[in-house]
């Protein structure tokens, strides 16, 4: 039976390579987006057009509503989810003191609550099936800070918090929670940074250059597998070493 897989902020970056690999690896896949609907149509047309079975669901994943009605509509037409990946996520740099309400609740809101609002929907159907599959994706800076980055660094420190909390309360309902840090990653989300800070983060990287979002997307395929099946409240760094 084909299993469905839904992953948030699939329109770009990293969850666009990481919906690319669930299809390779026999999922029907539900592509979250929210801005990006252009985006999100044309990855939808790519992988139908290599044989896939995939379809776009825009929601905000802030607003517990809007994630409310889109797993109500994955469900009518595909049944419960059995695979969730939180990888929707805005970054945000400023100092602490510069920190306004509305980008506190912003952050919070996609990157934690967002996590947190898909979790609750996803998860009554798979204890009833007594089997499920959430993969977190957070960051190195929610191990090691960032300065400048606080509220982000805060908001993936929760998400990994979350992770392994999760994966002890869920593991008796055969449900598993894993988490995944990525290091600097070449998508939209370094557009924030010059040429010049782009190329002082590869070779501070010891692998000598920026991850892809692919790199991001393997490790997702591992948490997906049955080769991972005994594997649960891990949180694995993706990073070339940057974090050391
Ligand atoms: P990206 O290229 O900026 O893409 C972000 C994705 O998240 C987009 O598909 C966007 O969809 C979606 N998104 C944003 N807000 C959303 C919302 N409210 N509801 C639903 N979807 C939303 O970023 P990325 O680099 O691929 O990042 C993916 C994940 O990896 C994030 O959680 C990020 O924090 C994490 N990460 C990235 C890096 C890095 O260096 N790139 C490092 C560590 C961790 P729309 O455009 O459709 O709104």
């Amino acid at each position: 039976m084909t299993k469905t897989a839904l992953v948030t902020g699939a329109s770009r970056g990293i969850g666009r390579a990481i919906a690319r690999a669930l299809c390779e690896e026999g999922f029907l896949v539900c592509l979250n987006y929210d801005q990006s609907e252009e985006k999100a149509l044309e990855l939808c047309s790519e992988l139908h057009e290599r044989g896939f079975s995939v379809m776009t669901y825009r929601a905000d994943v802030s607003d517990s509503r809007q994630v409310g009605e889109m797993f109500r509509a994955v469900r009518e037409k595909f049944g419960p989810v059995s695979l969730l990946v939180n990888n929707a996520g805005i970054s945000c740099q400023a100092q602490i003191q510069d920190l306004t309400d509305e980008m506190i609740d912003r952050v919070l809101g996609v990157d934690l609550k967002g996590q947190i609002n898909t979790i609750r929907c996803a998860v009554p159907d798979m204890i009833a099936s007594k089997s499920g599959n959430i993969i977190n994706i957070a960051s190195i800076w929610g191990l090691r800070g960032a300065s400048c980055e606080s509220l982000y660094a805060a908001a993936k420190a929760g998400v990994i918090g979350l992770s392994r909390s999760l994966a002890m309360e869920l593991a008796p309902s055969g449900i598993r929670v894993n988490c995944i840090c990525p290091g600097v990653i070449d998508t939209d989300m370094m557009s924030v940074y010059d040429e010049e800070t782009r190329e002082q983060l590869a070779s501070d990287t010891p692998m000598g250059r920026l991850g892809s979002p692919e790199d991001i997307a393997e490790a997702v395929r591992f948490f997906s597998s049955e080769g991972s099946a005994f594997v649960t409240g891990q949180v694995l760094t993706v990073d070339g070493g940057f974090a050391g």
